[in-house]
């Protein structure tokens, strides 16, 4: 099932997309898509439902975060074997974390402003997992069944802020806007395998990124069971697991977004986003 939420900003209502493509409301059922409905007997009863037996949600401005109330972004870093090649940095024994602030979190769609004096602003496709089930000290083989499903991620990143102001990584990953998420929450029974699925980001309209899910150094079972090791994941948190080689930062010589530019990125089965850059507020 797709899930997604749909409205102006802060009064979005969840909705199923359909095999069509159409929103069907789910607010006789729902008052919002939170964390707690992701919860295995939860999301079970509300795969149940019958799209067709929805309203059609005739038109809606603007695709929202698909989930509401989102607790932690767990991101991990050089997870993708080309990109640790071309940020010069070598390929982690460990999976590398880091956090972004939910205050980054935006929709799919939405204008990011460019941090105040930025010069390093840069991209990110990755996939999201979404946590459905507590975990904690999570063994590898029970991993999977922790996980609600999947989302796309725009990892934004300001790279001076990230790498050259003492450390650590989460200044430049955690300004307002940096975490564009959706514009579906893909279910797991929906996506299947999440380990072969191919990736993409334009900057402008030239092409920067590709890659494939299945290039993952750490796959998705040893990110959540690693990750719980450290700390409690809680239904509706987000790993956002990595982004394969084209970044800006590899680029020679490196070369950054400018106010104007319009980001575009996919991975198959979860939708698209698009994003402005806009001038700082
Ligand atoms: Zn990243």
């Amino acid at each position: 099932m797709r899930l997604a939420r749909v409205g102006e900003k802060g009064r979005e209502r969840p909705v199923i997309v359909d095999d069509g493509g159409r929103l069907r409301s789910l607010s006789g059922y729902l008052r919002d898509l939170t964390g707690a409905m992701l919860a295995p007997n939860e999301l079970a009863w509300i795969t149940r439902i019958d799209p067709e037996s929805l309203p059609i949600v005739e038109w809606a401005p603007r695709y929202g975060v698909p989930l509401a109330g989102i607790g932690k972004i767990v991101a991990i870093g050089l997870n993708y074997v080309d990109h640790a090649r071309e940020a010069g940095l070598p390929t982690p024994d460990e999976p590398m974390i880091f956090l972004k602030a939910v205050s980054a979190i935006a929709g799919p769609c939405d204008a990011v402003p460019m941090p105040r004096g930025s010069s390093g602003m840069d991209w990110e496709v990755e996939l999201g997992i979404v946590v459905g089930r507590t975990a904690r000290y999570v063994p590898l083989e029970d991993a999977l069944d922790h996980v609600a499903g999947y989302v796309l991620v725009n990892d934004l990143s300001e790279r001076d802020h990230q790498l050259r102001r003492g450390g650590t990584w989460d200044k430049g990953k955690s300004h307002d806007g940096f975490a564009p998420i959706g514009p579906w929450l893909v279910t797991r029974d929906e996506l299947g395998d999440a380990s072969g699925l191919e990736m993409f980001l334009d900057v402008s309209g030239e092409r920067r990124q590709t890659g494939c899910t299945s290039d993952m150094i750490f796959k998705v079972p040893e990110l959540v069971s690693y990750v719980s090791q450290f700390m409690t994941l809680e239904p509706g948190d987000i790993i956002t697991s990595g982004t394969p080689a084209g970044v800006g930062l590899g680029m020679s010589p490196p070369t950054y977004l400018r106010v104007g530019d319009e980001i575009r990125l996919g991975i198959a089965g979860l939708g698209e986003q698009r994003q402005r850059i806009v001038q700082p507020i």
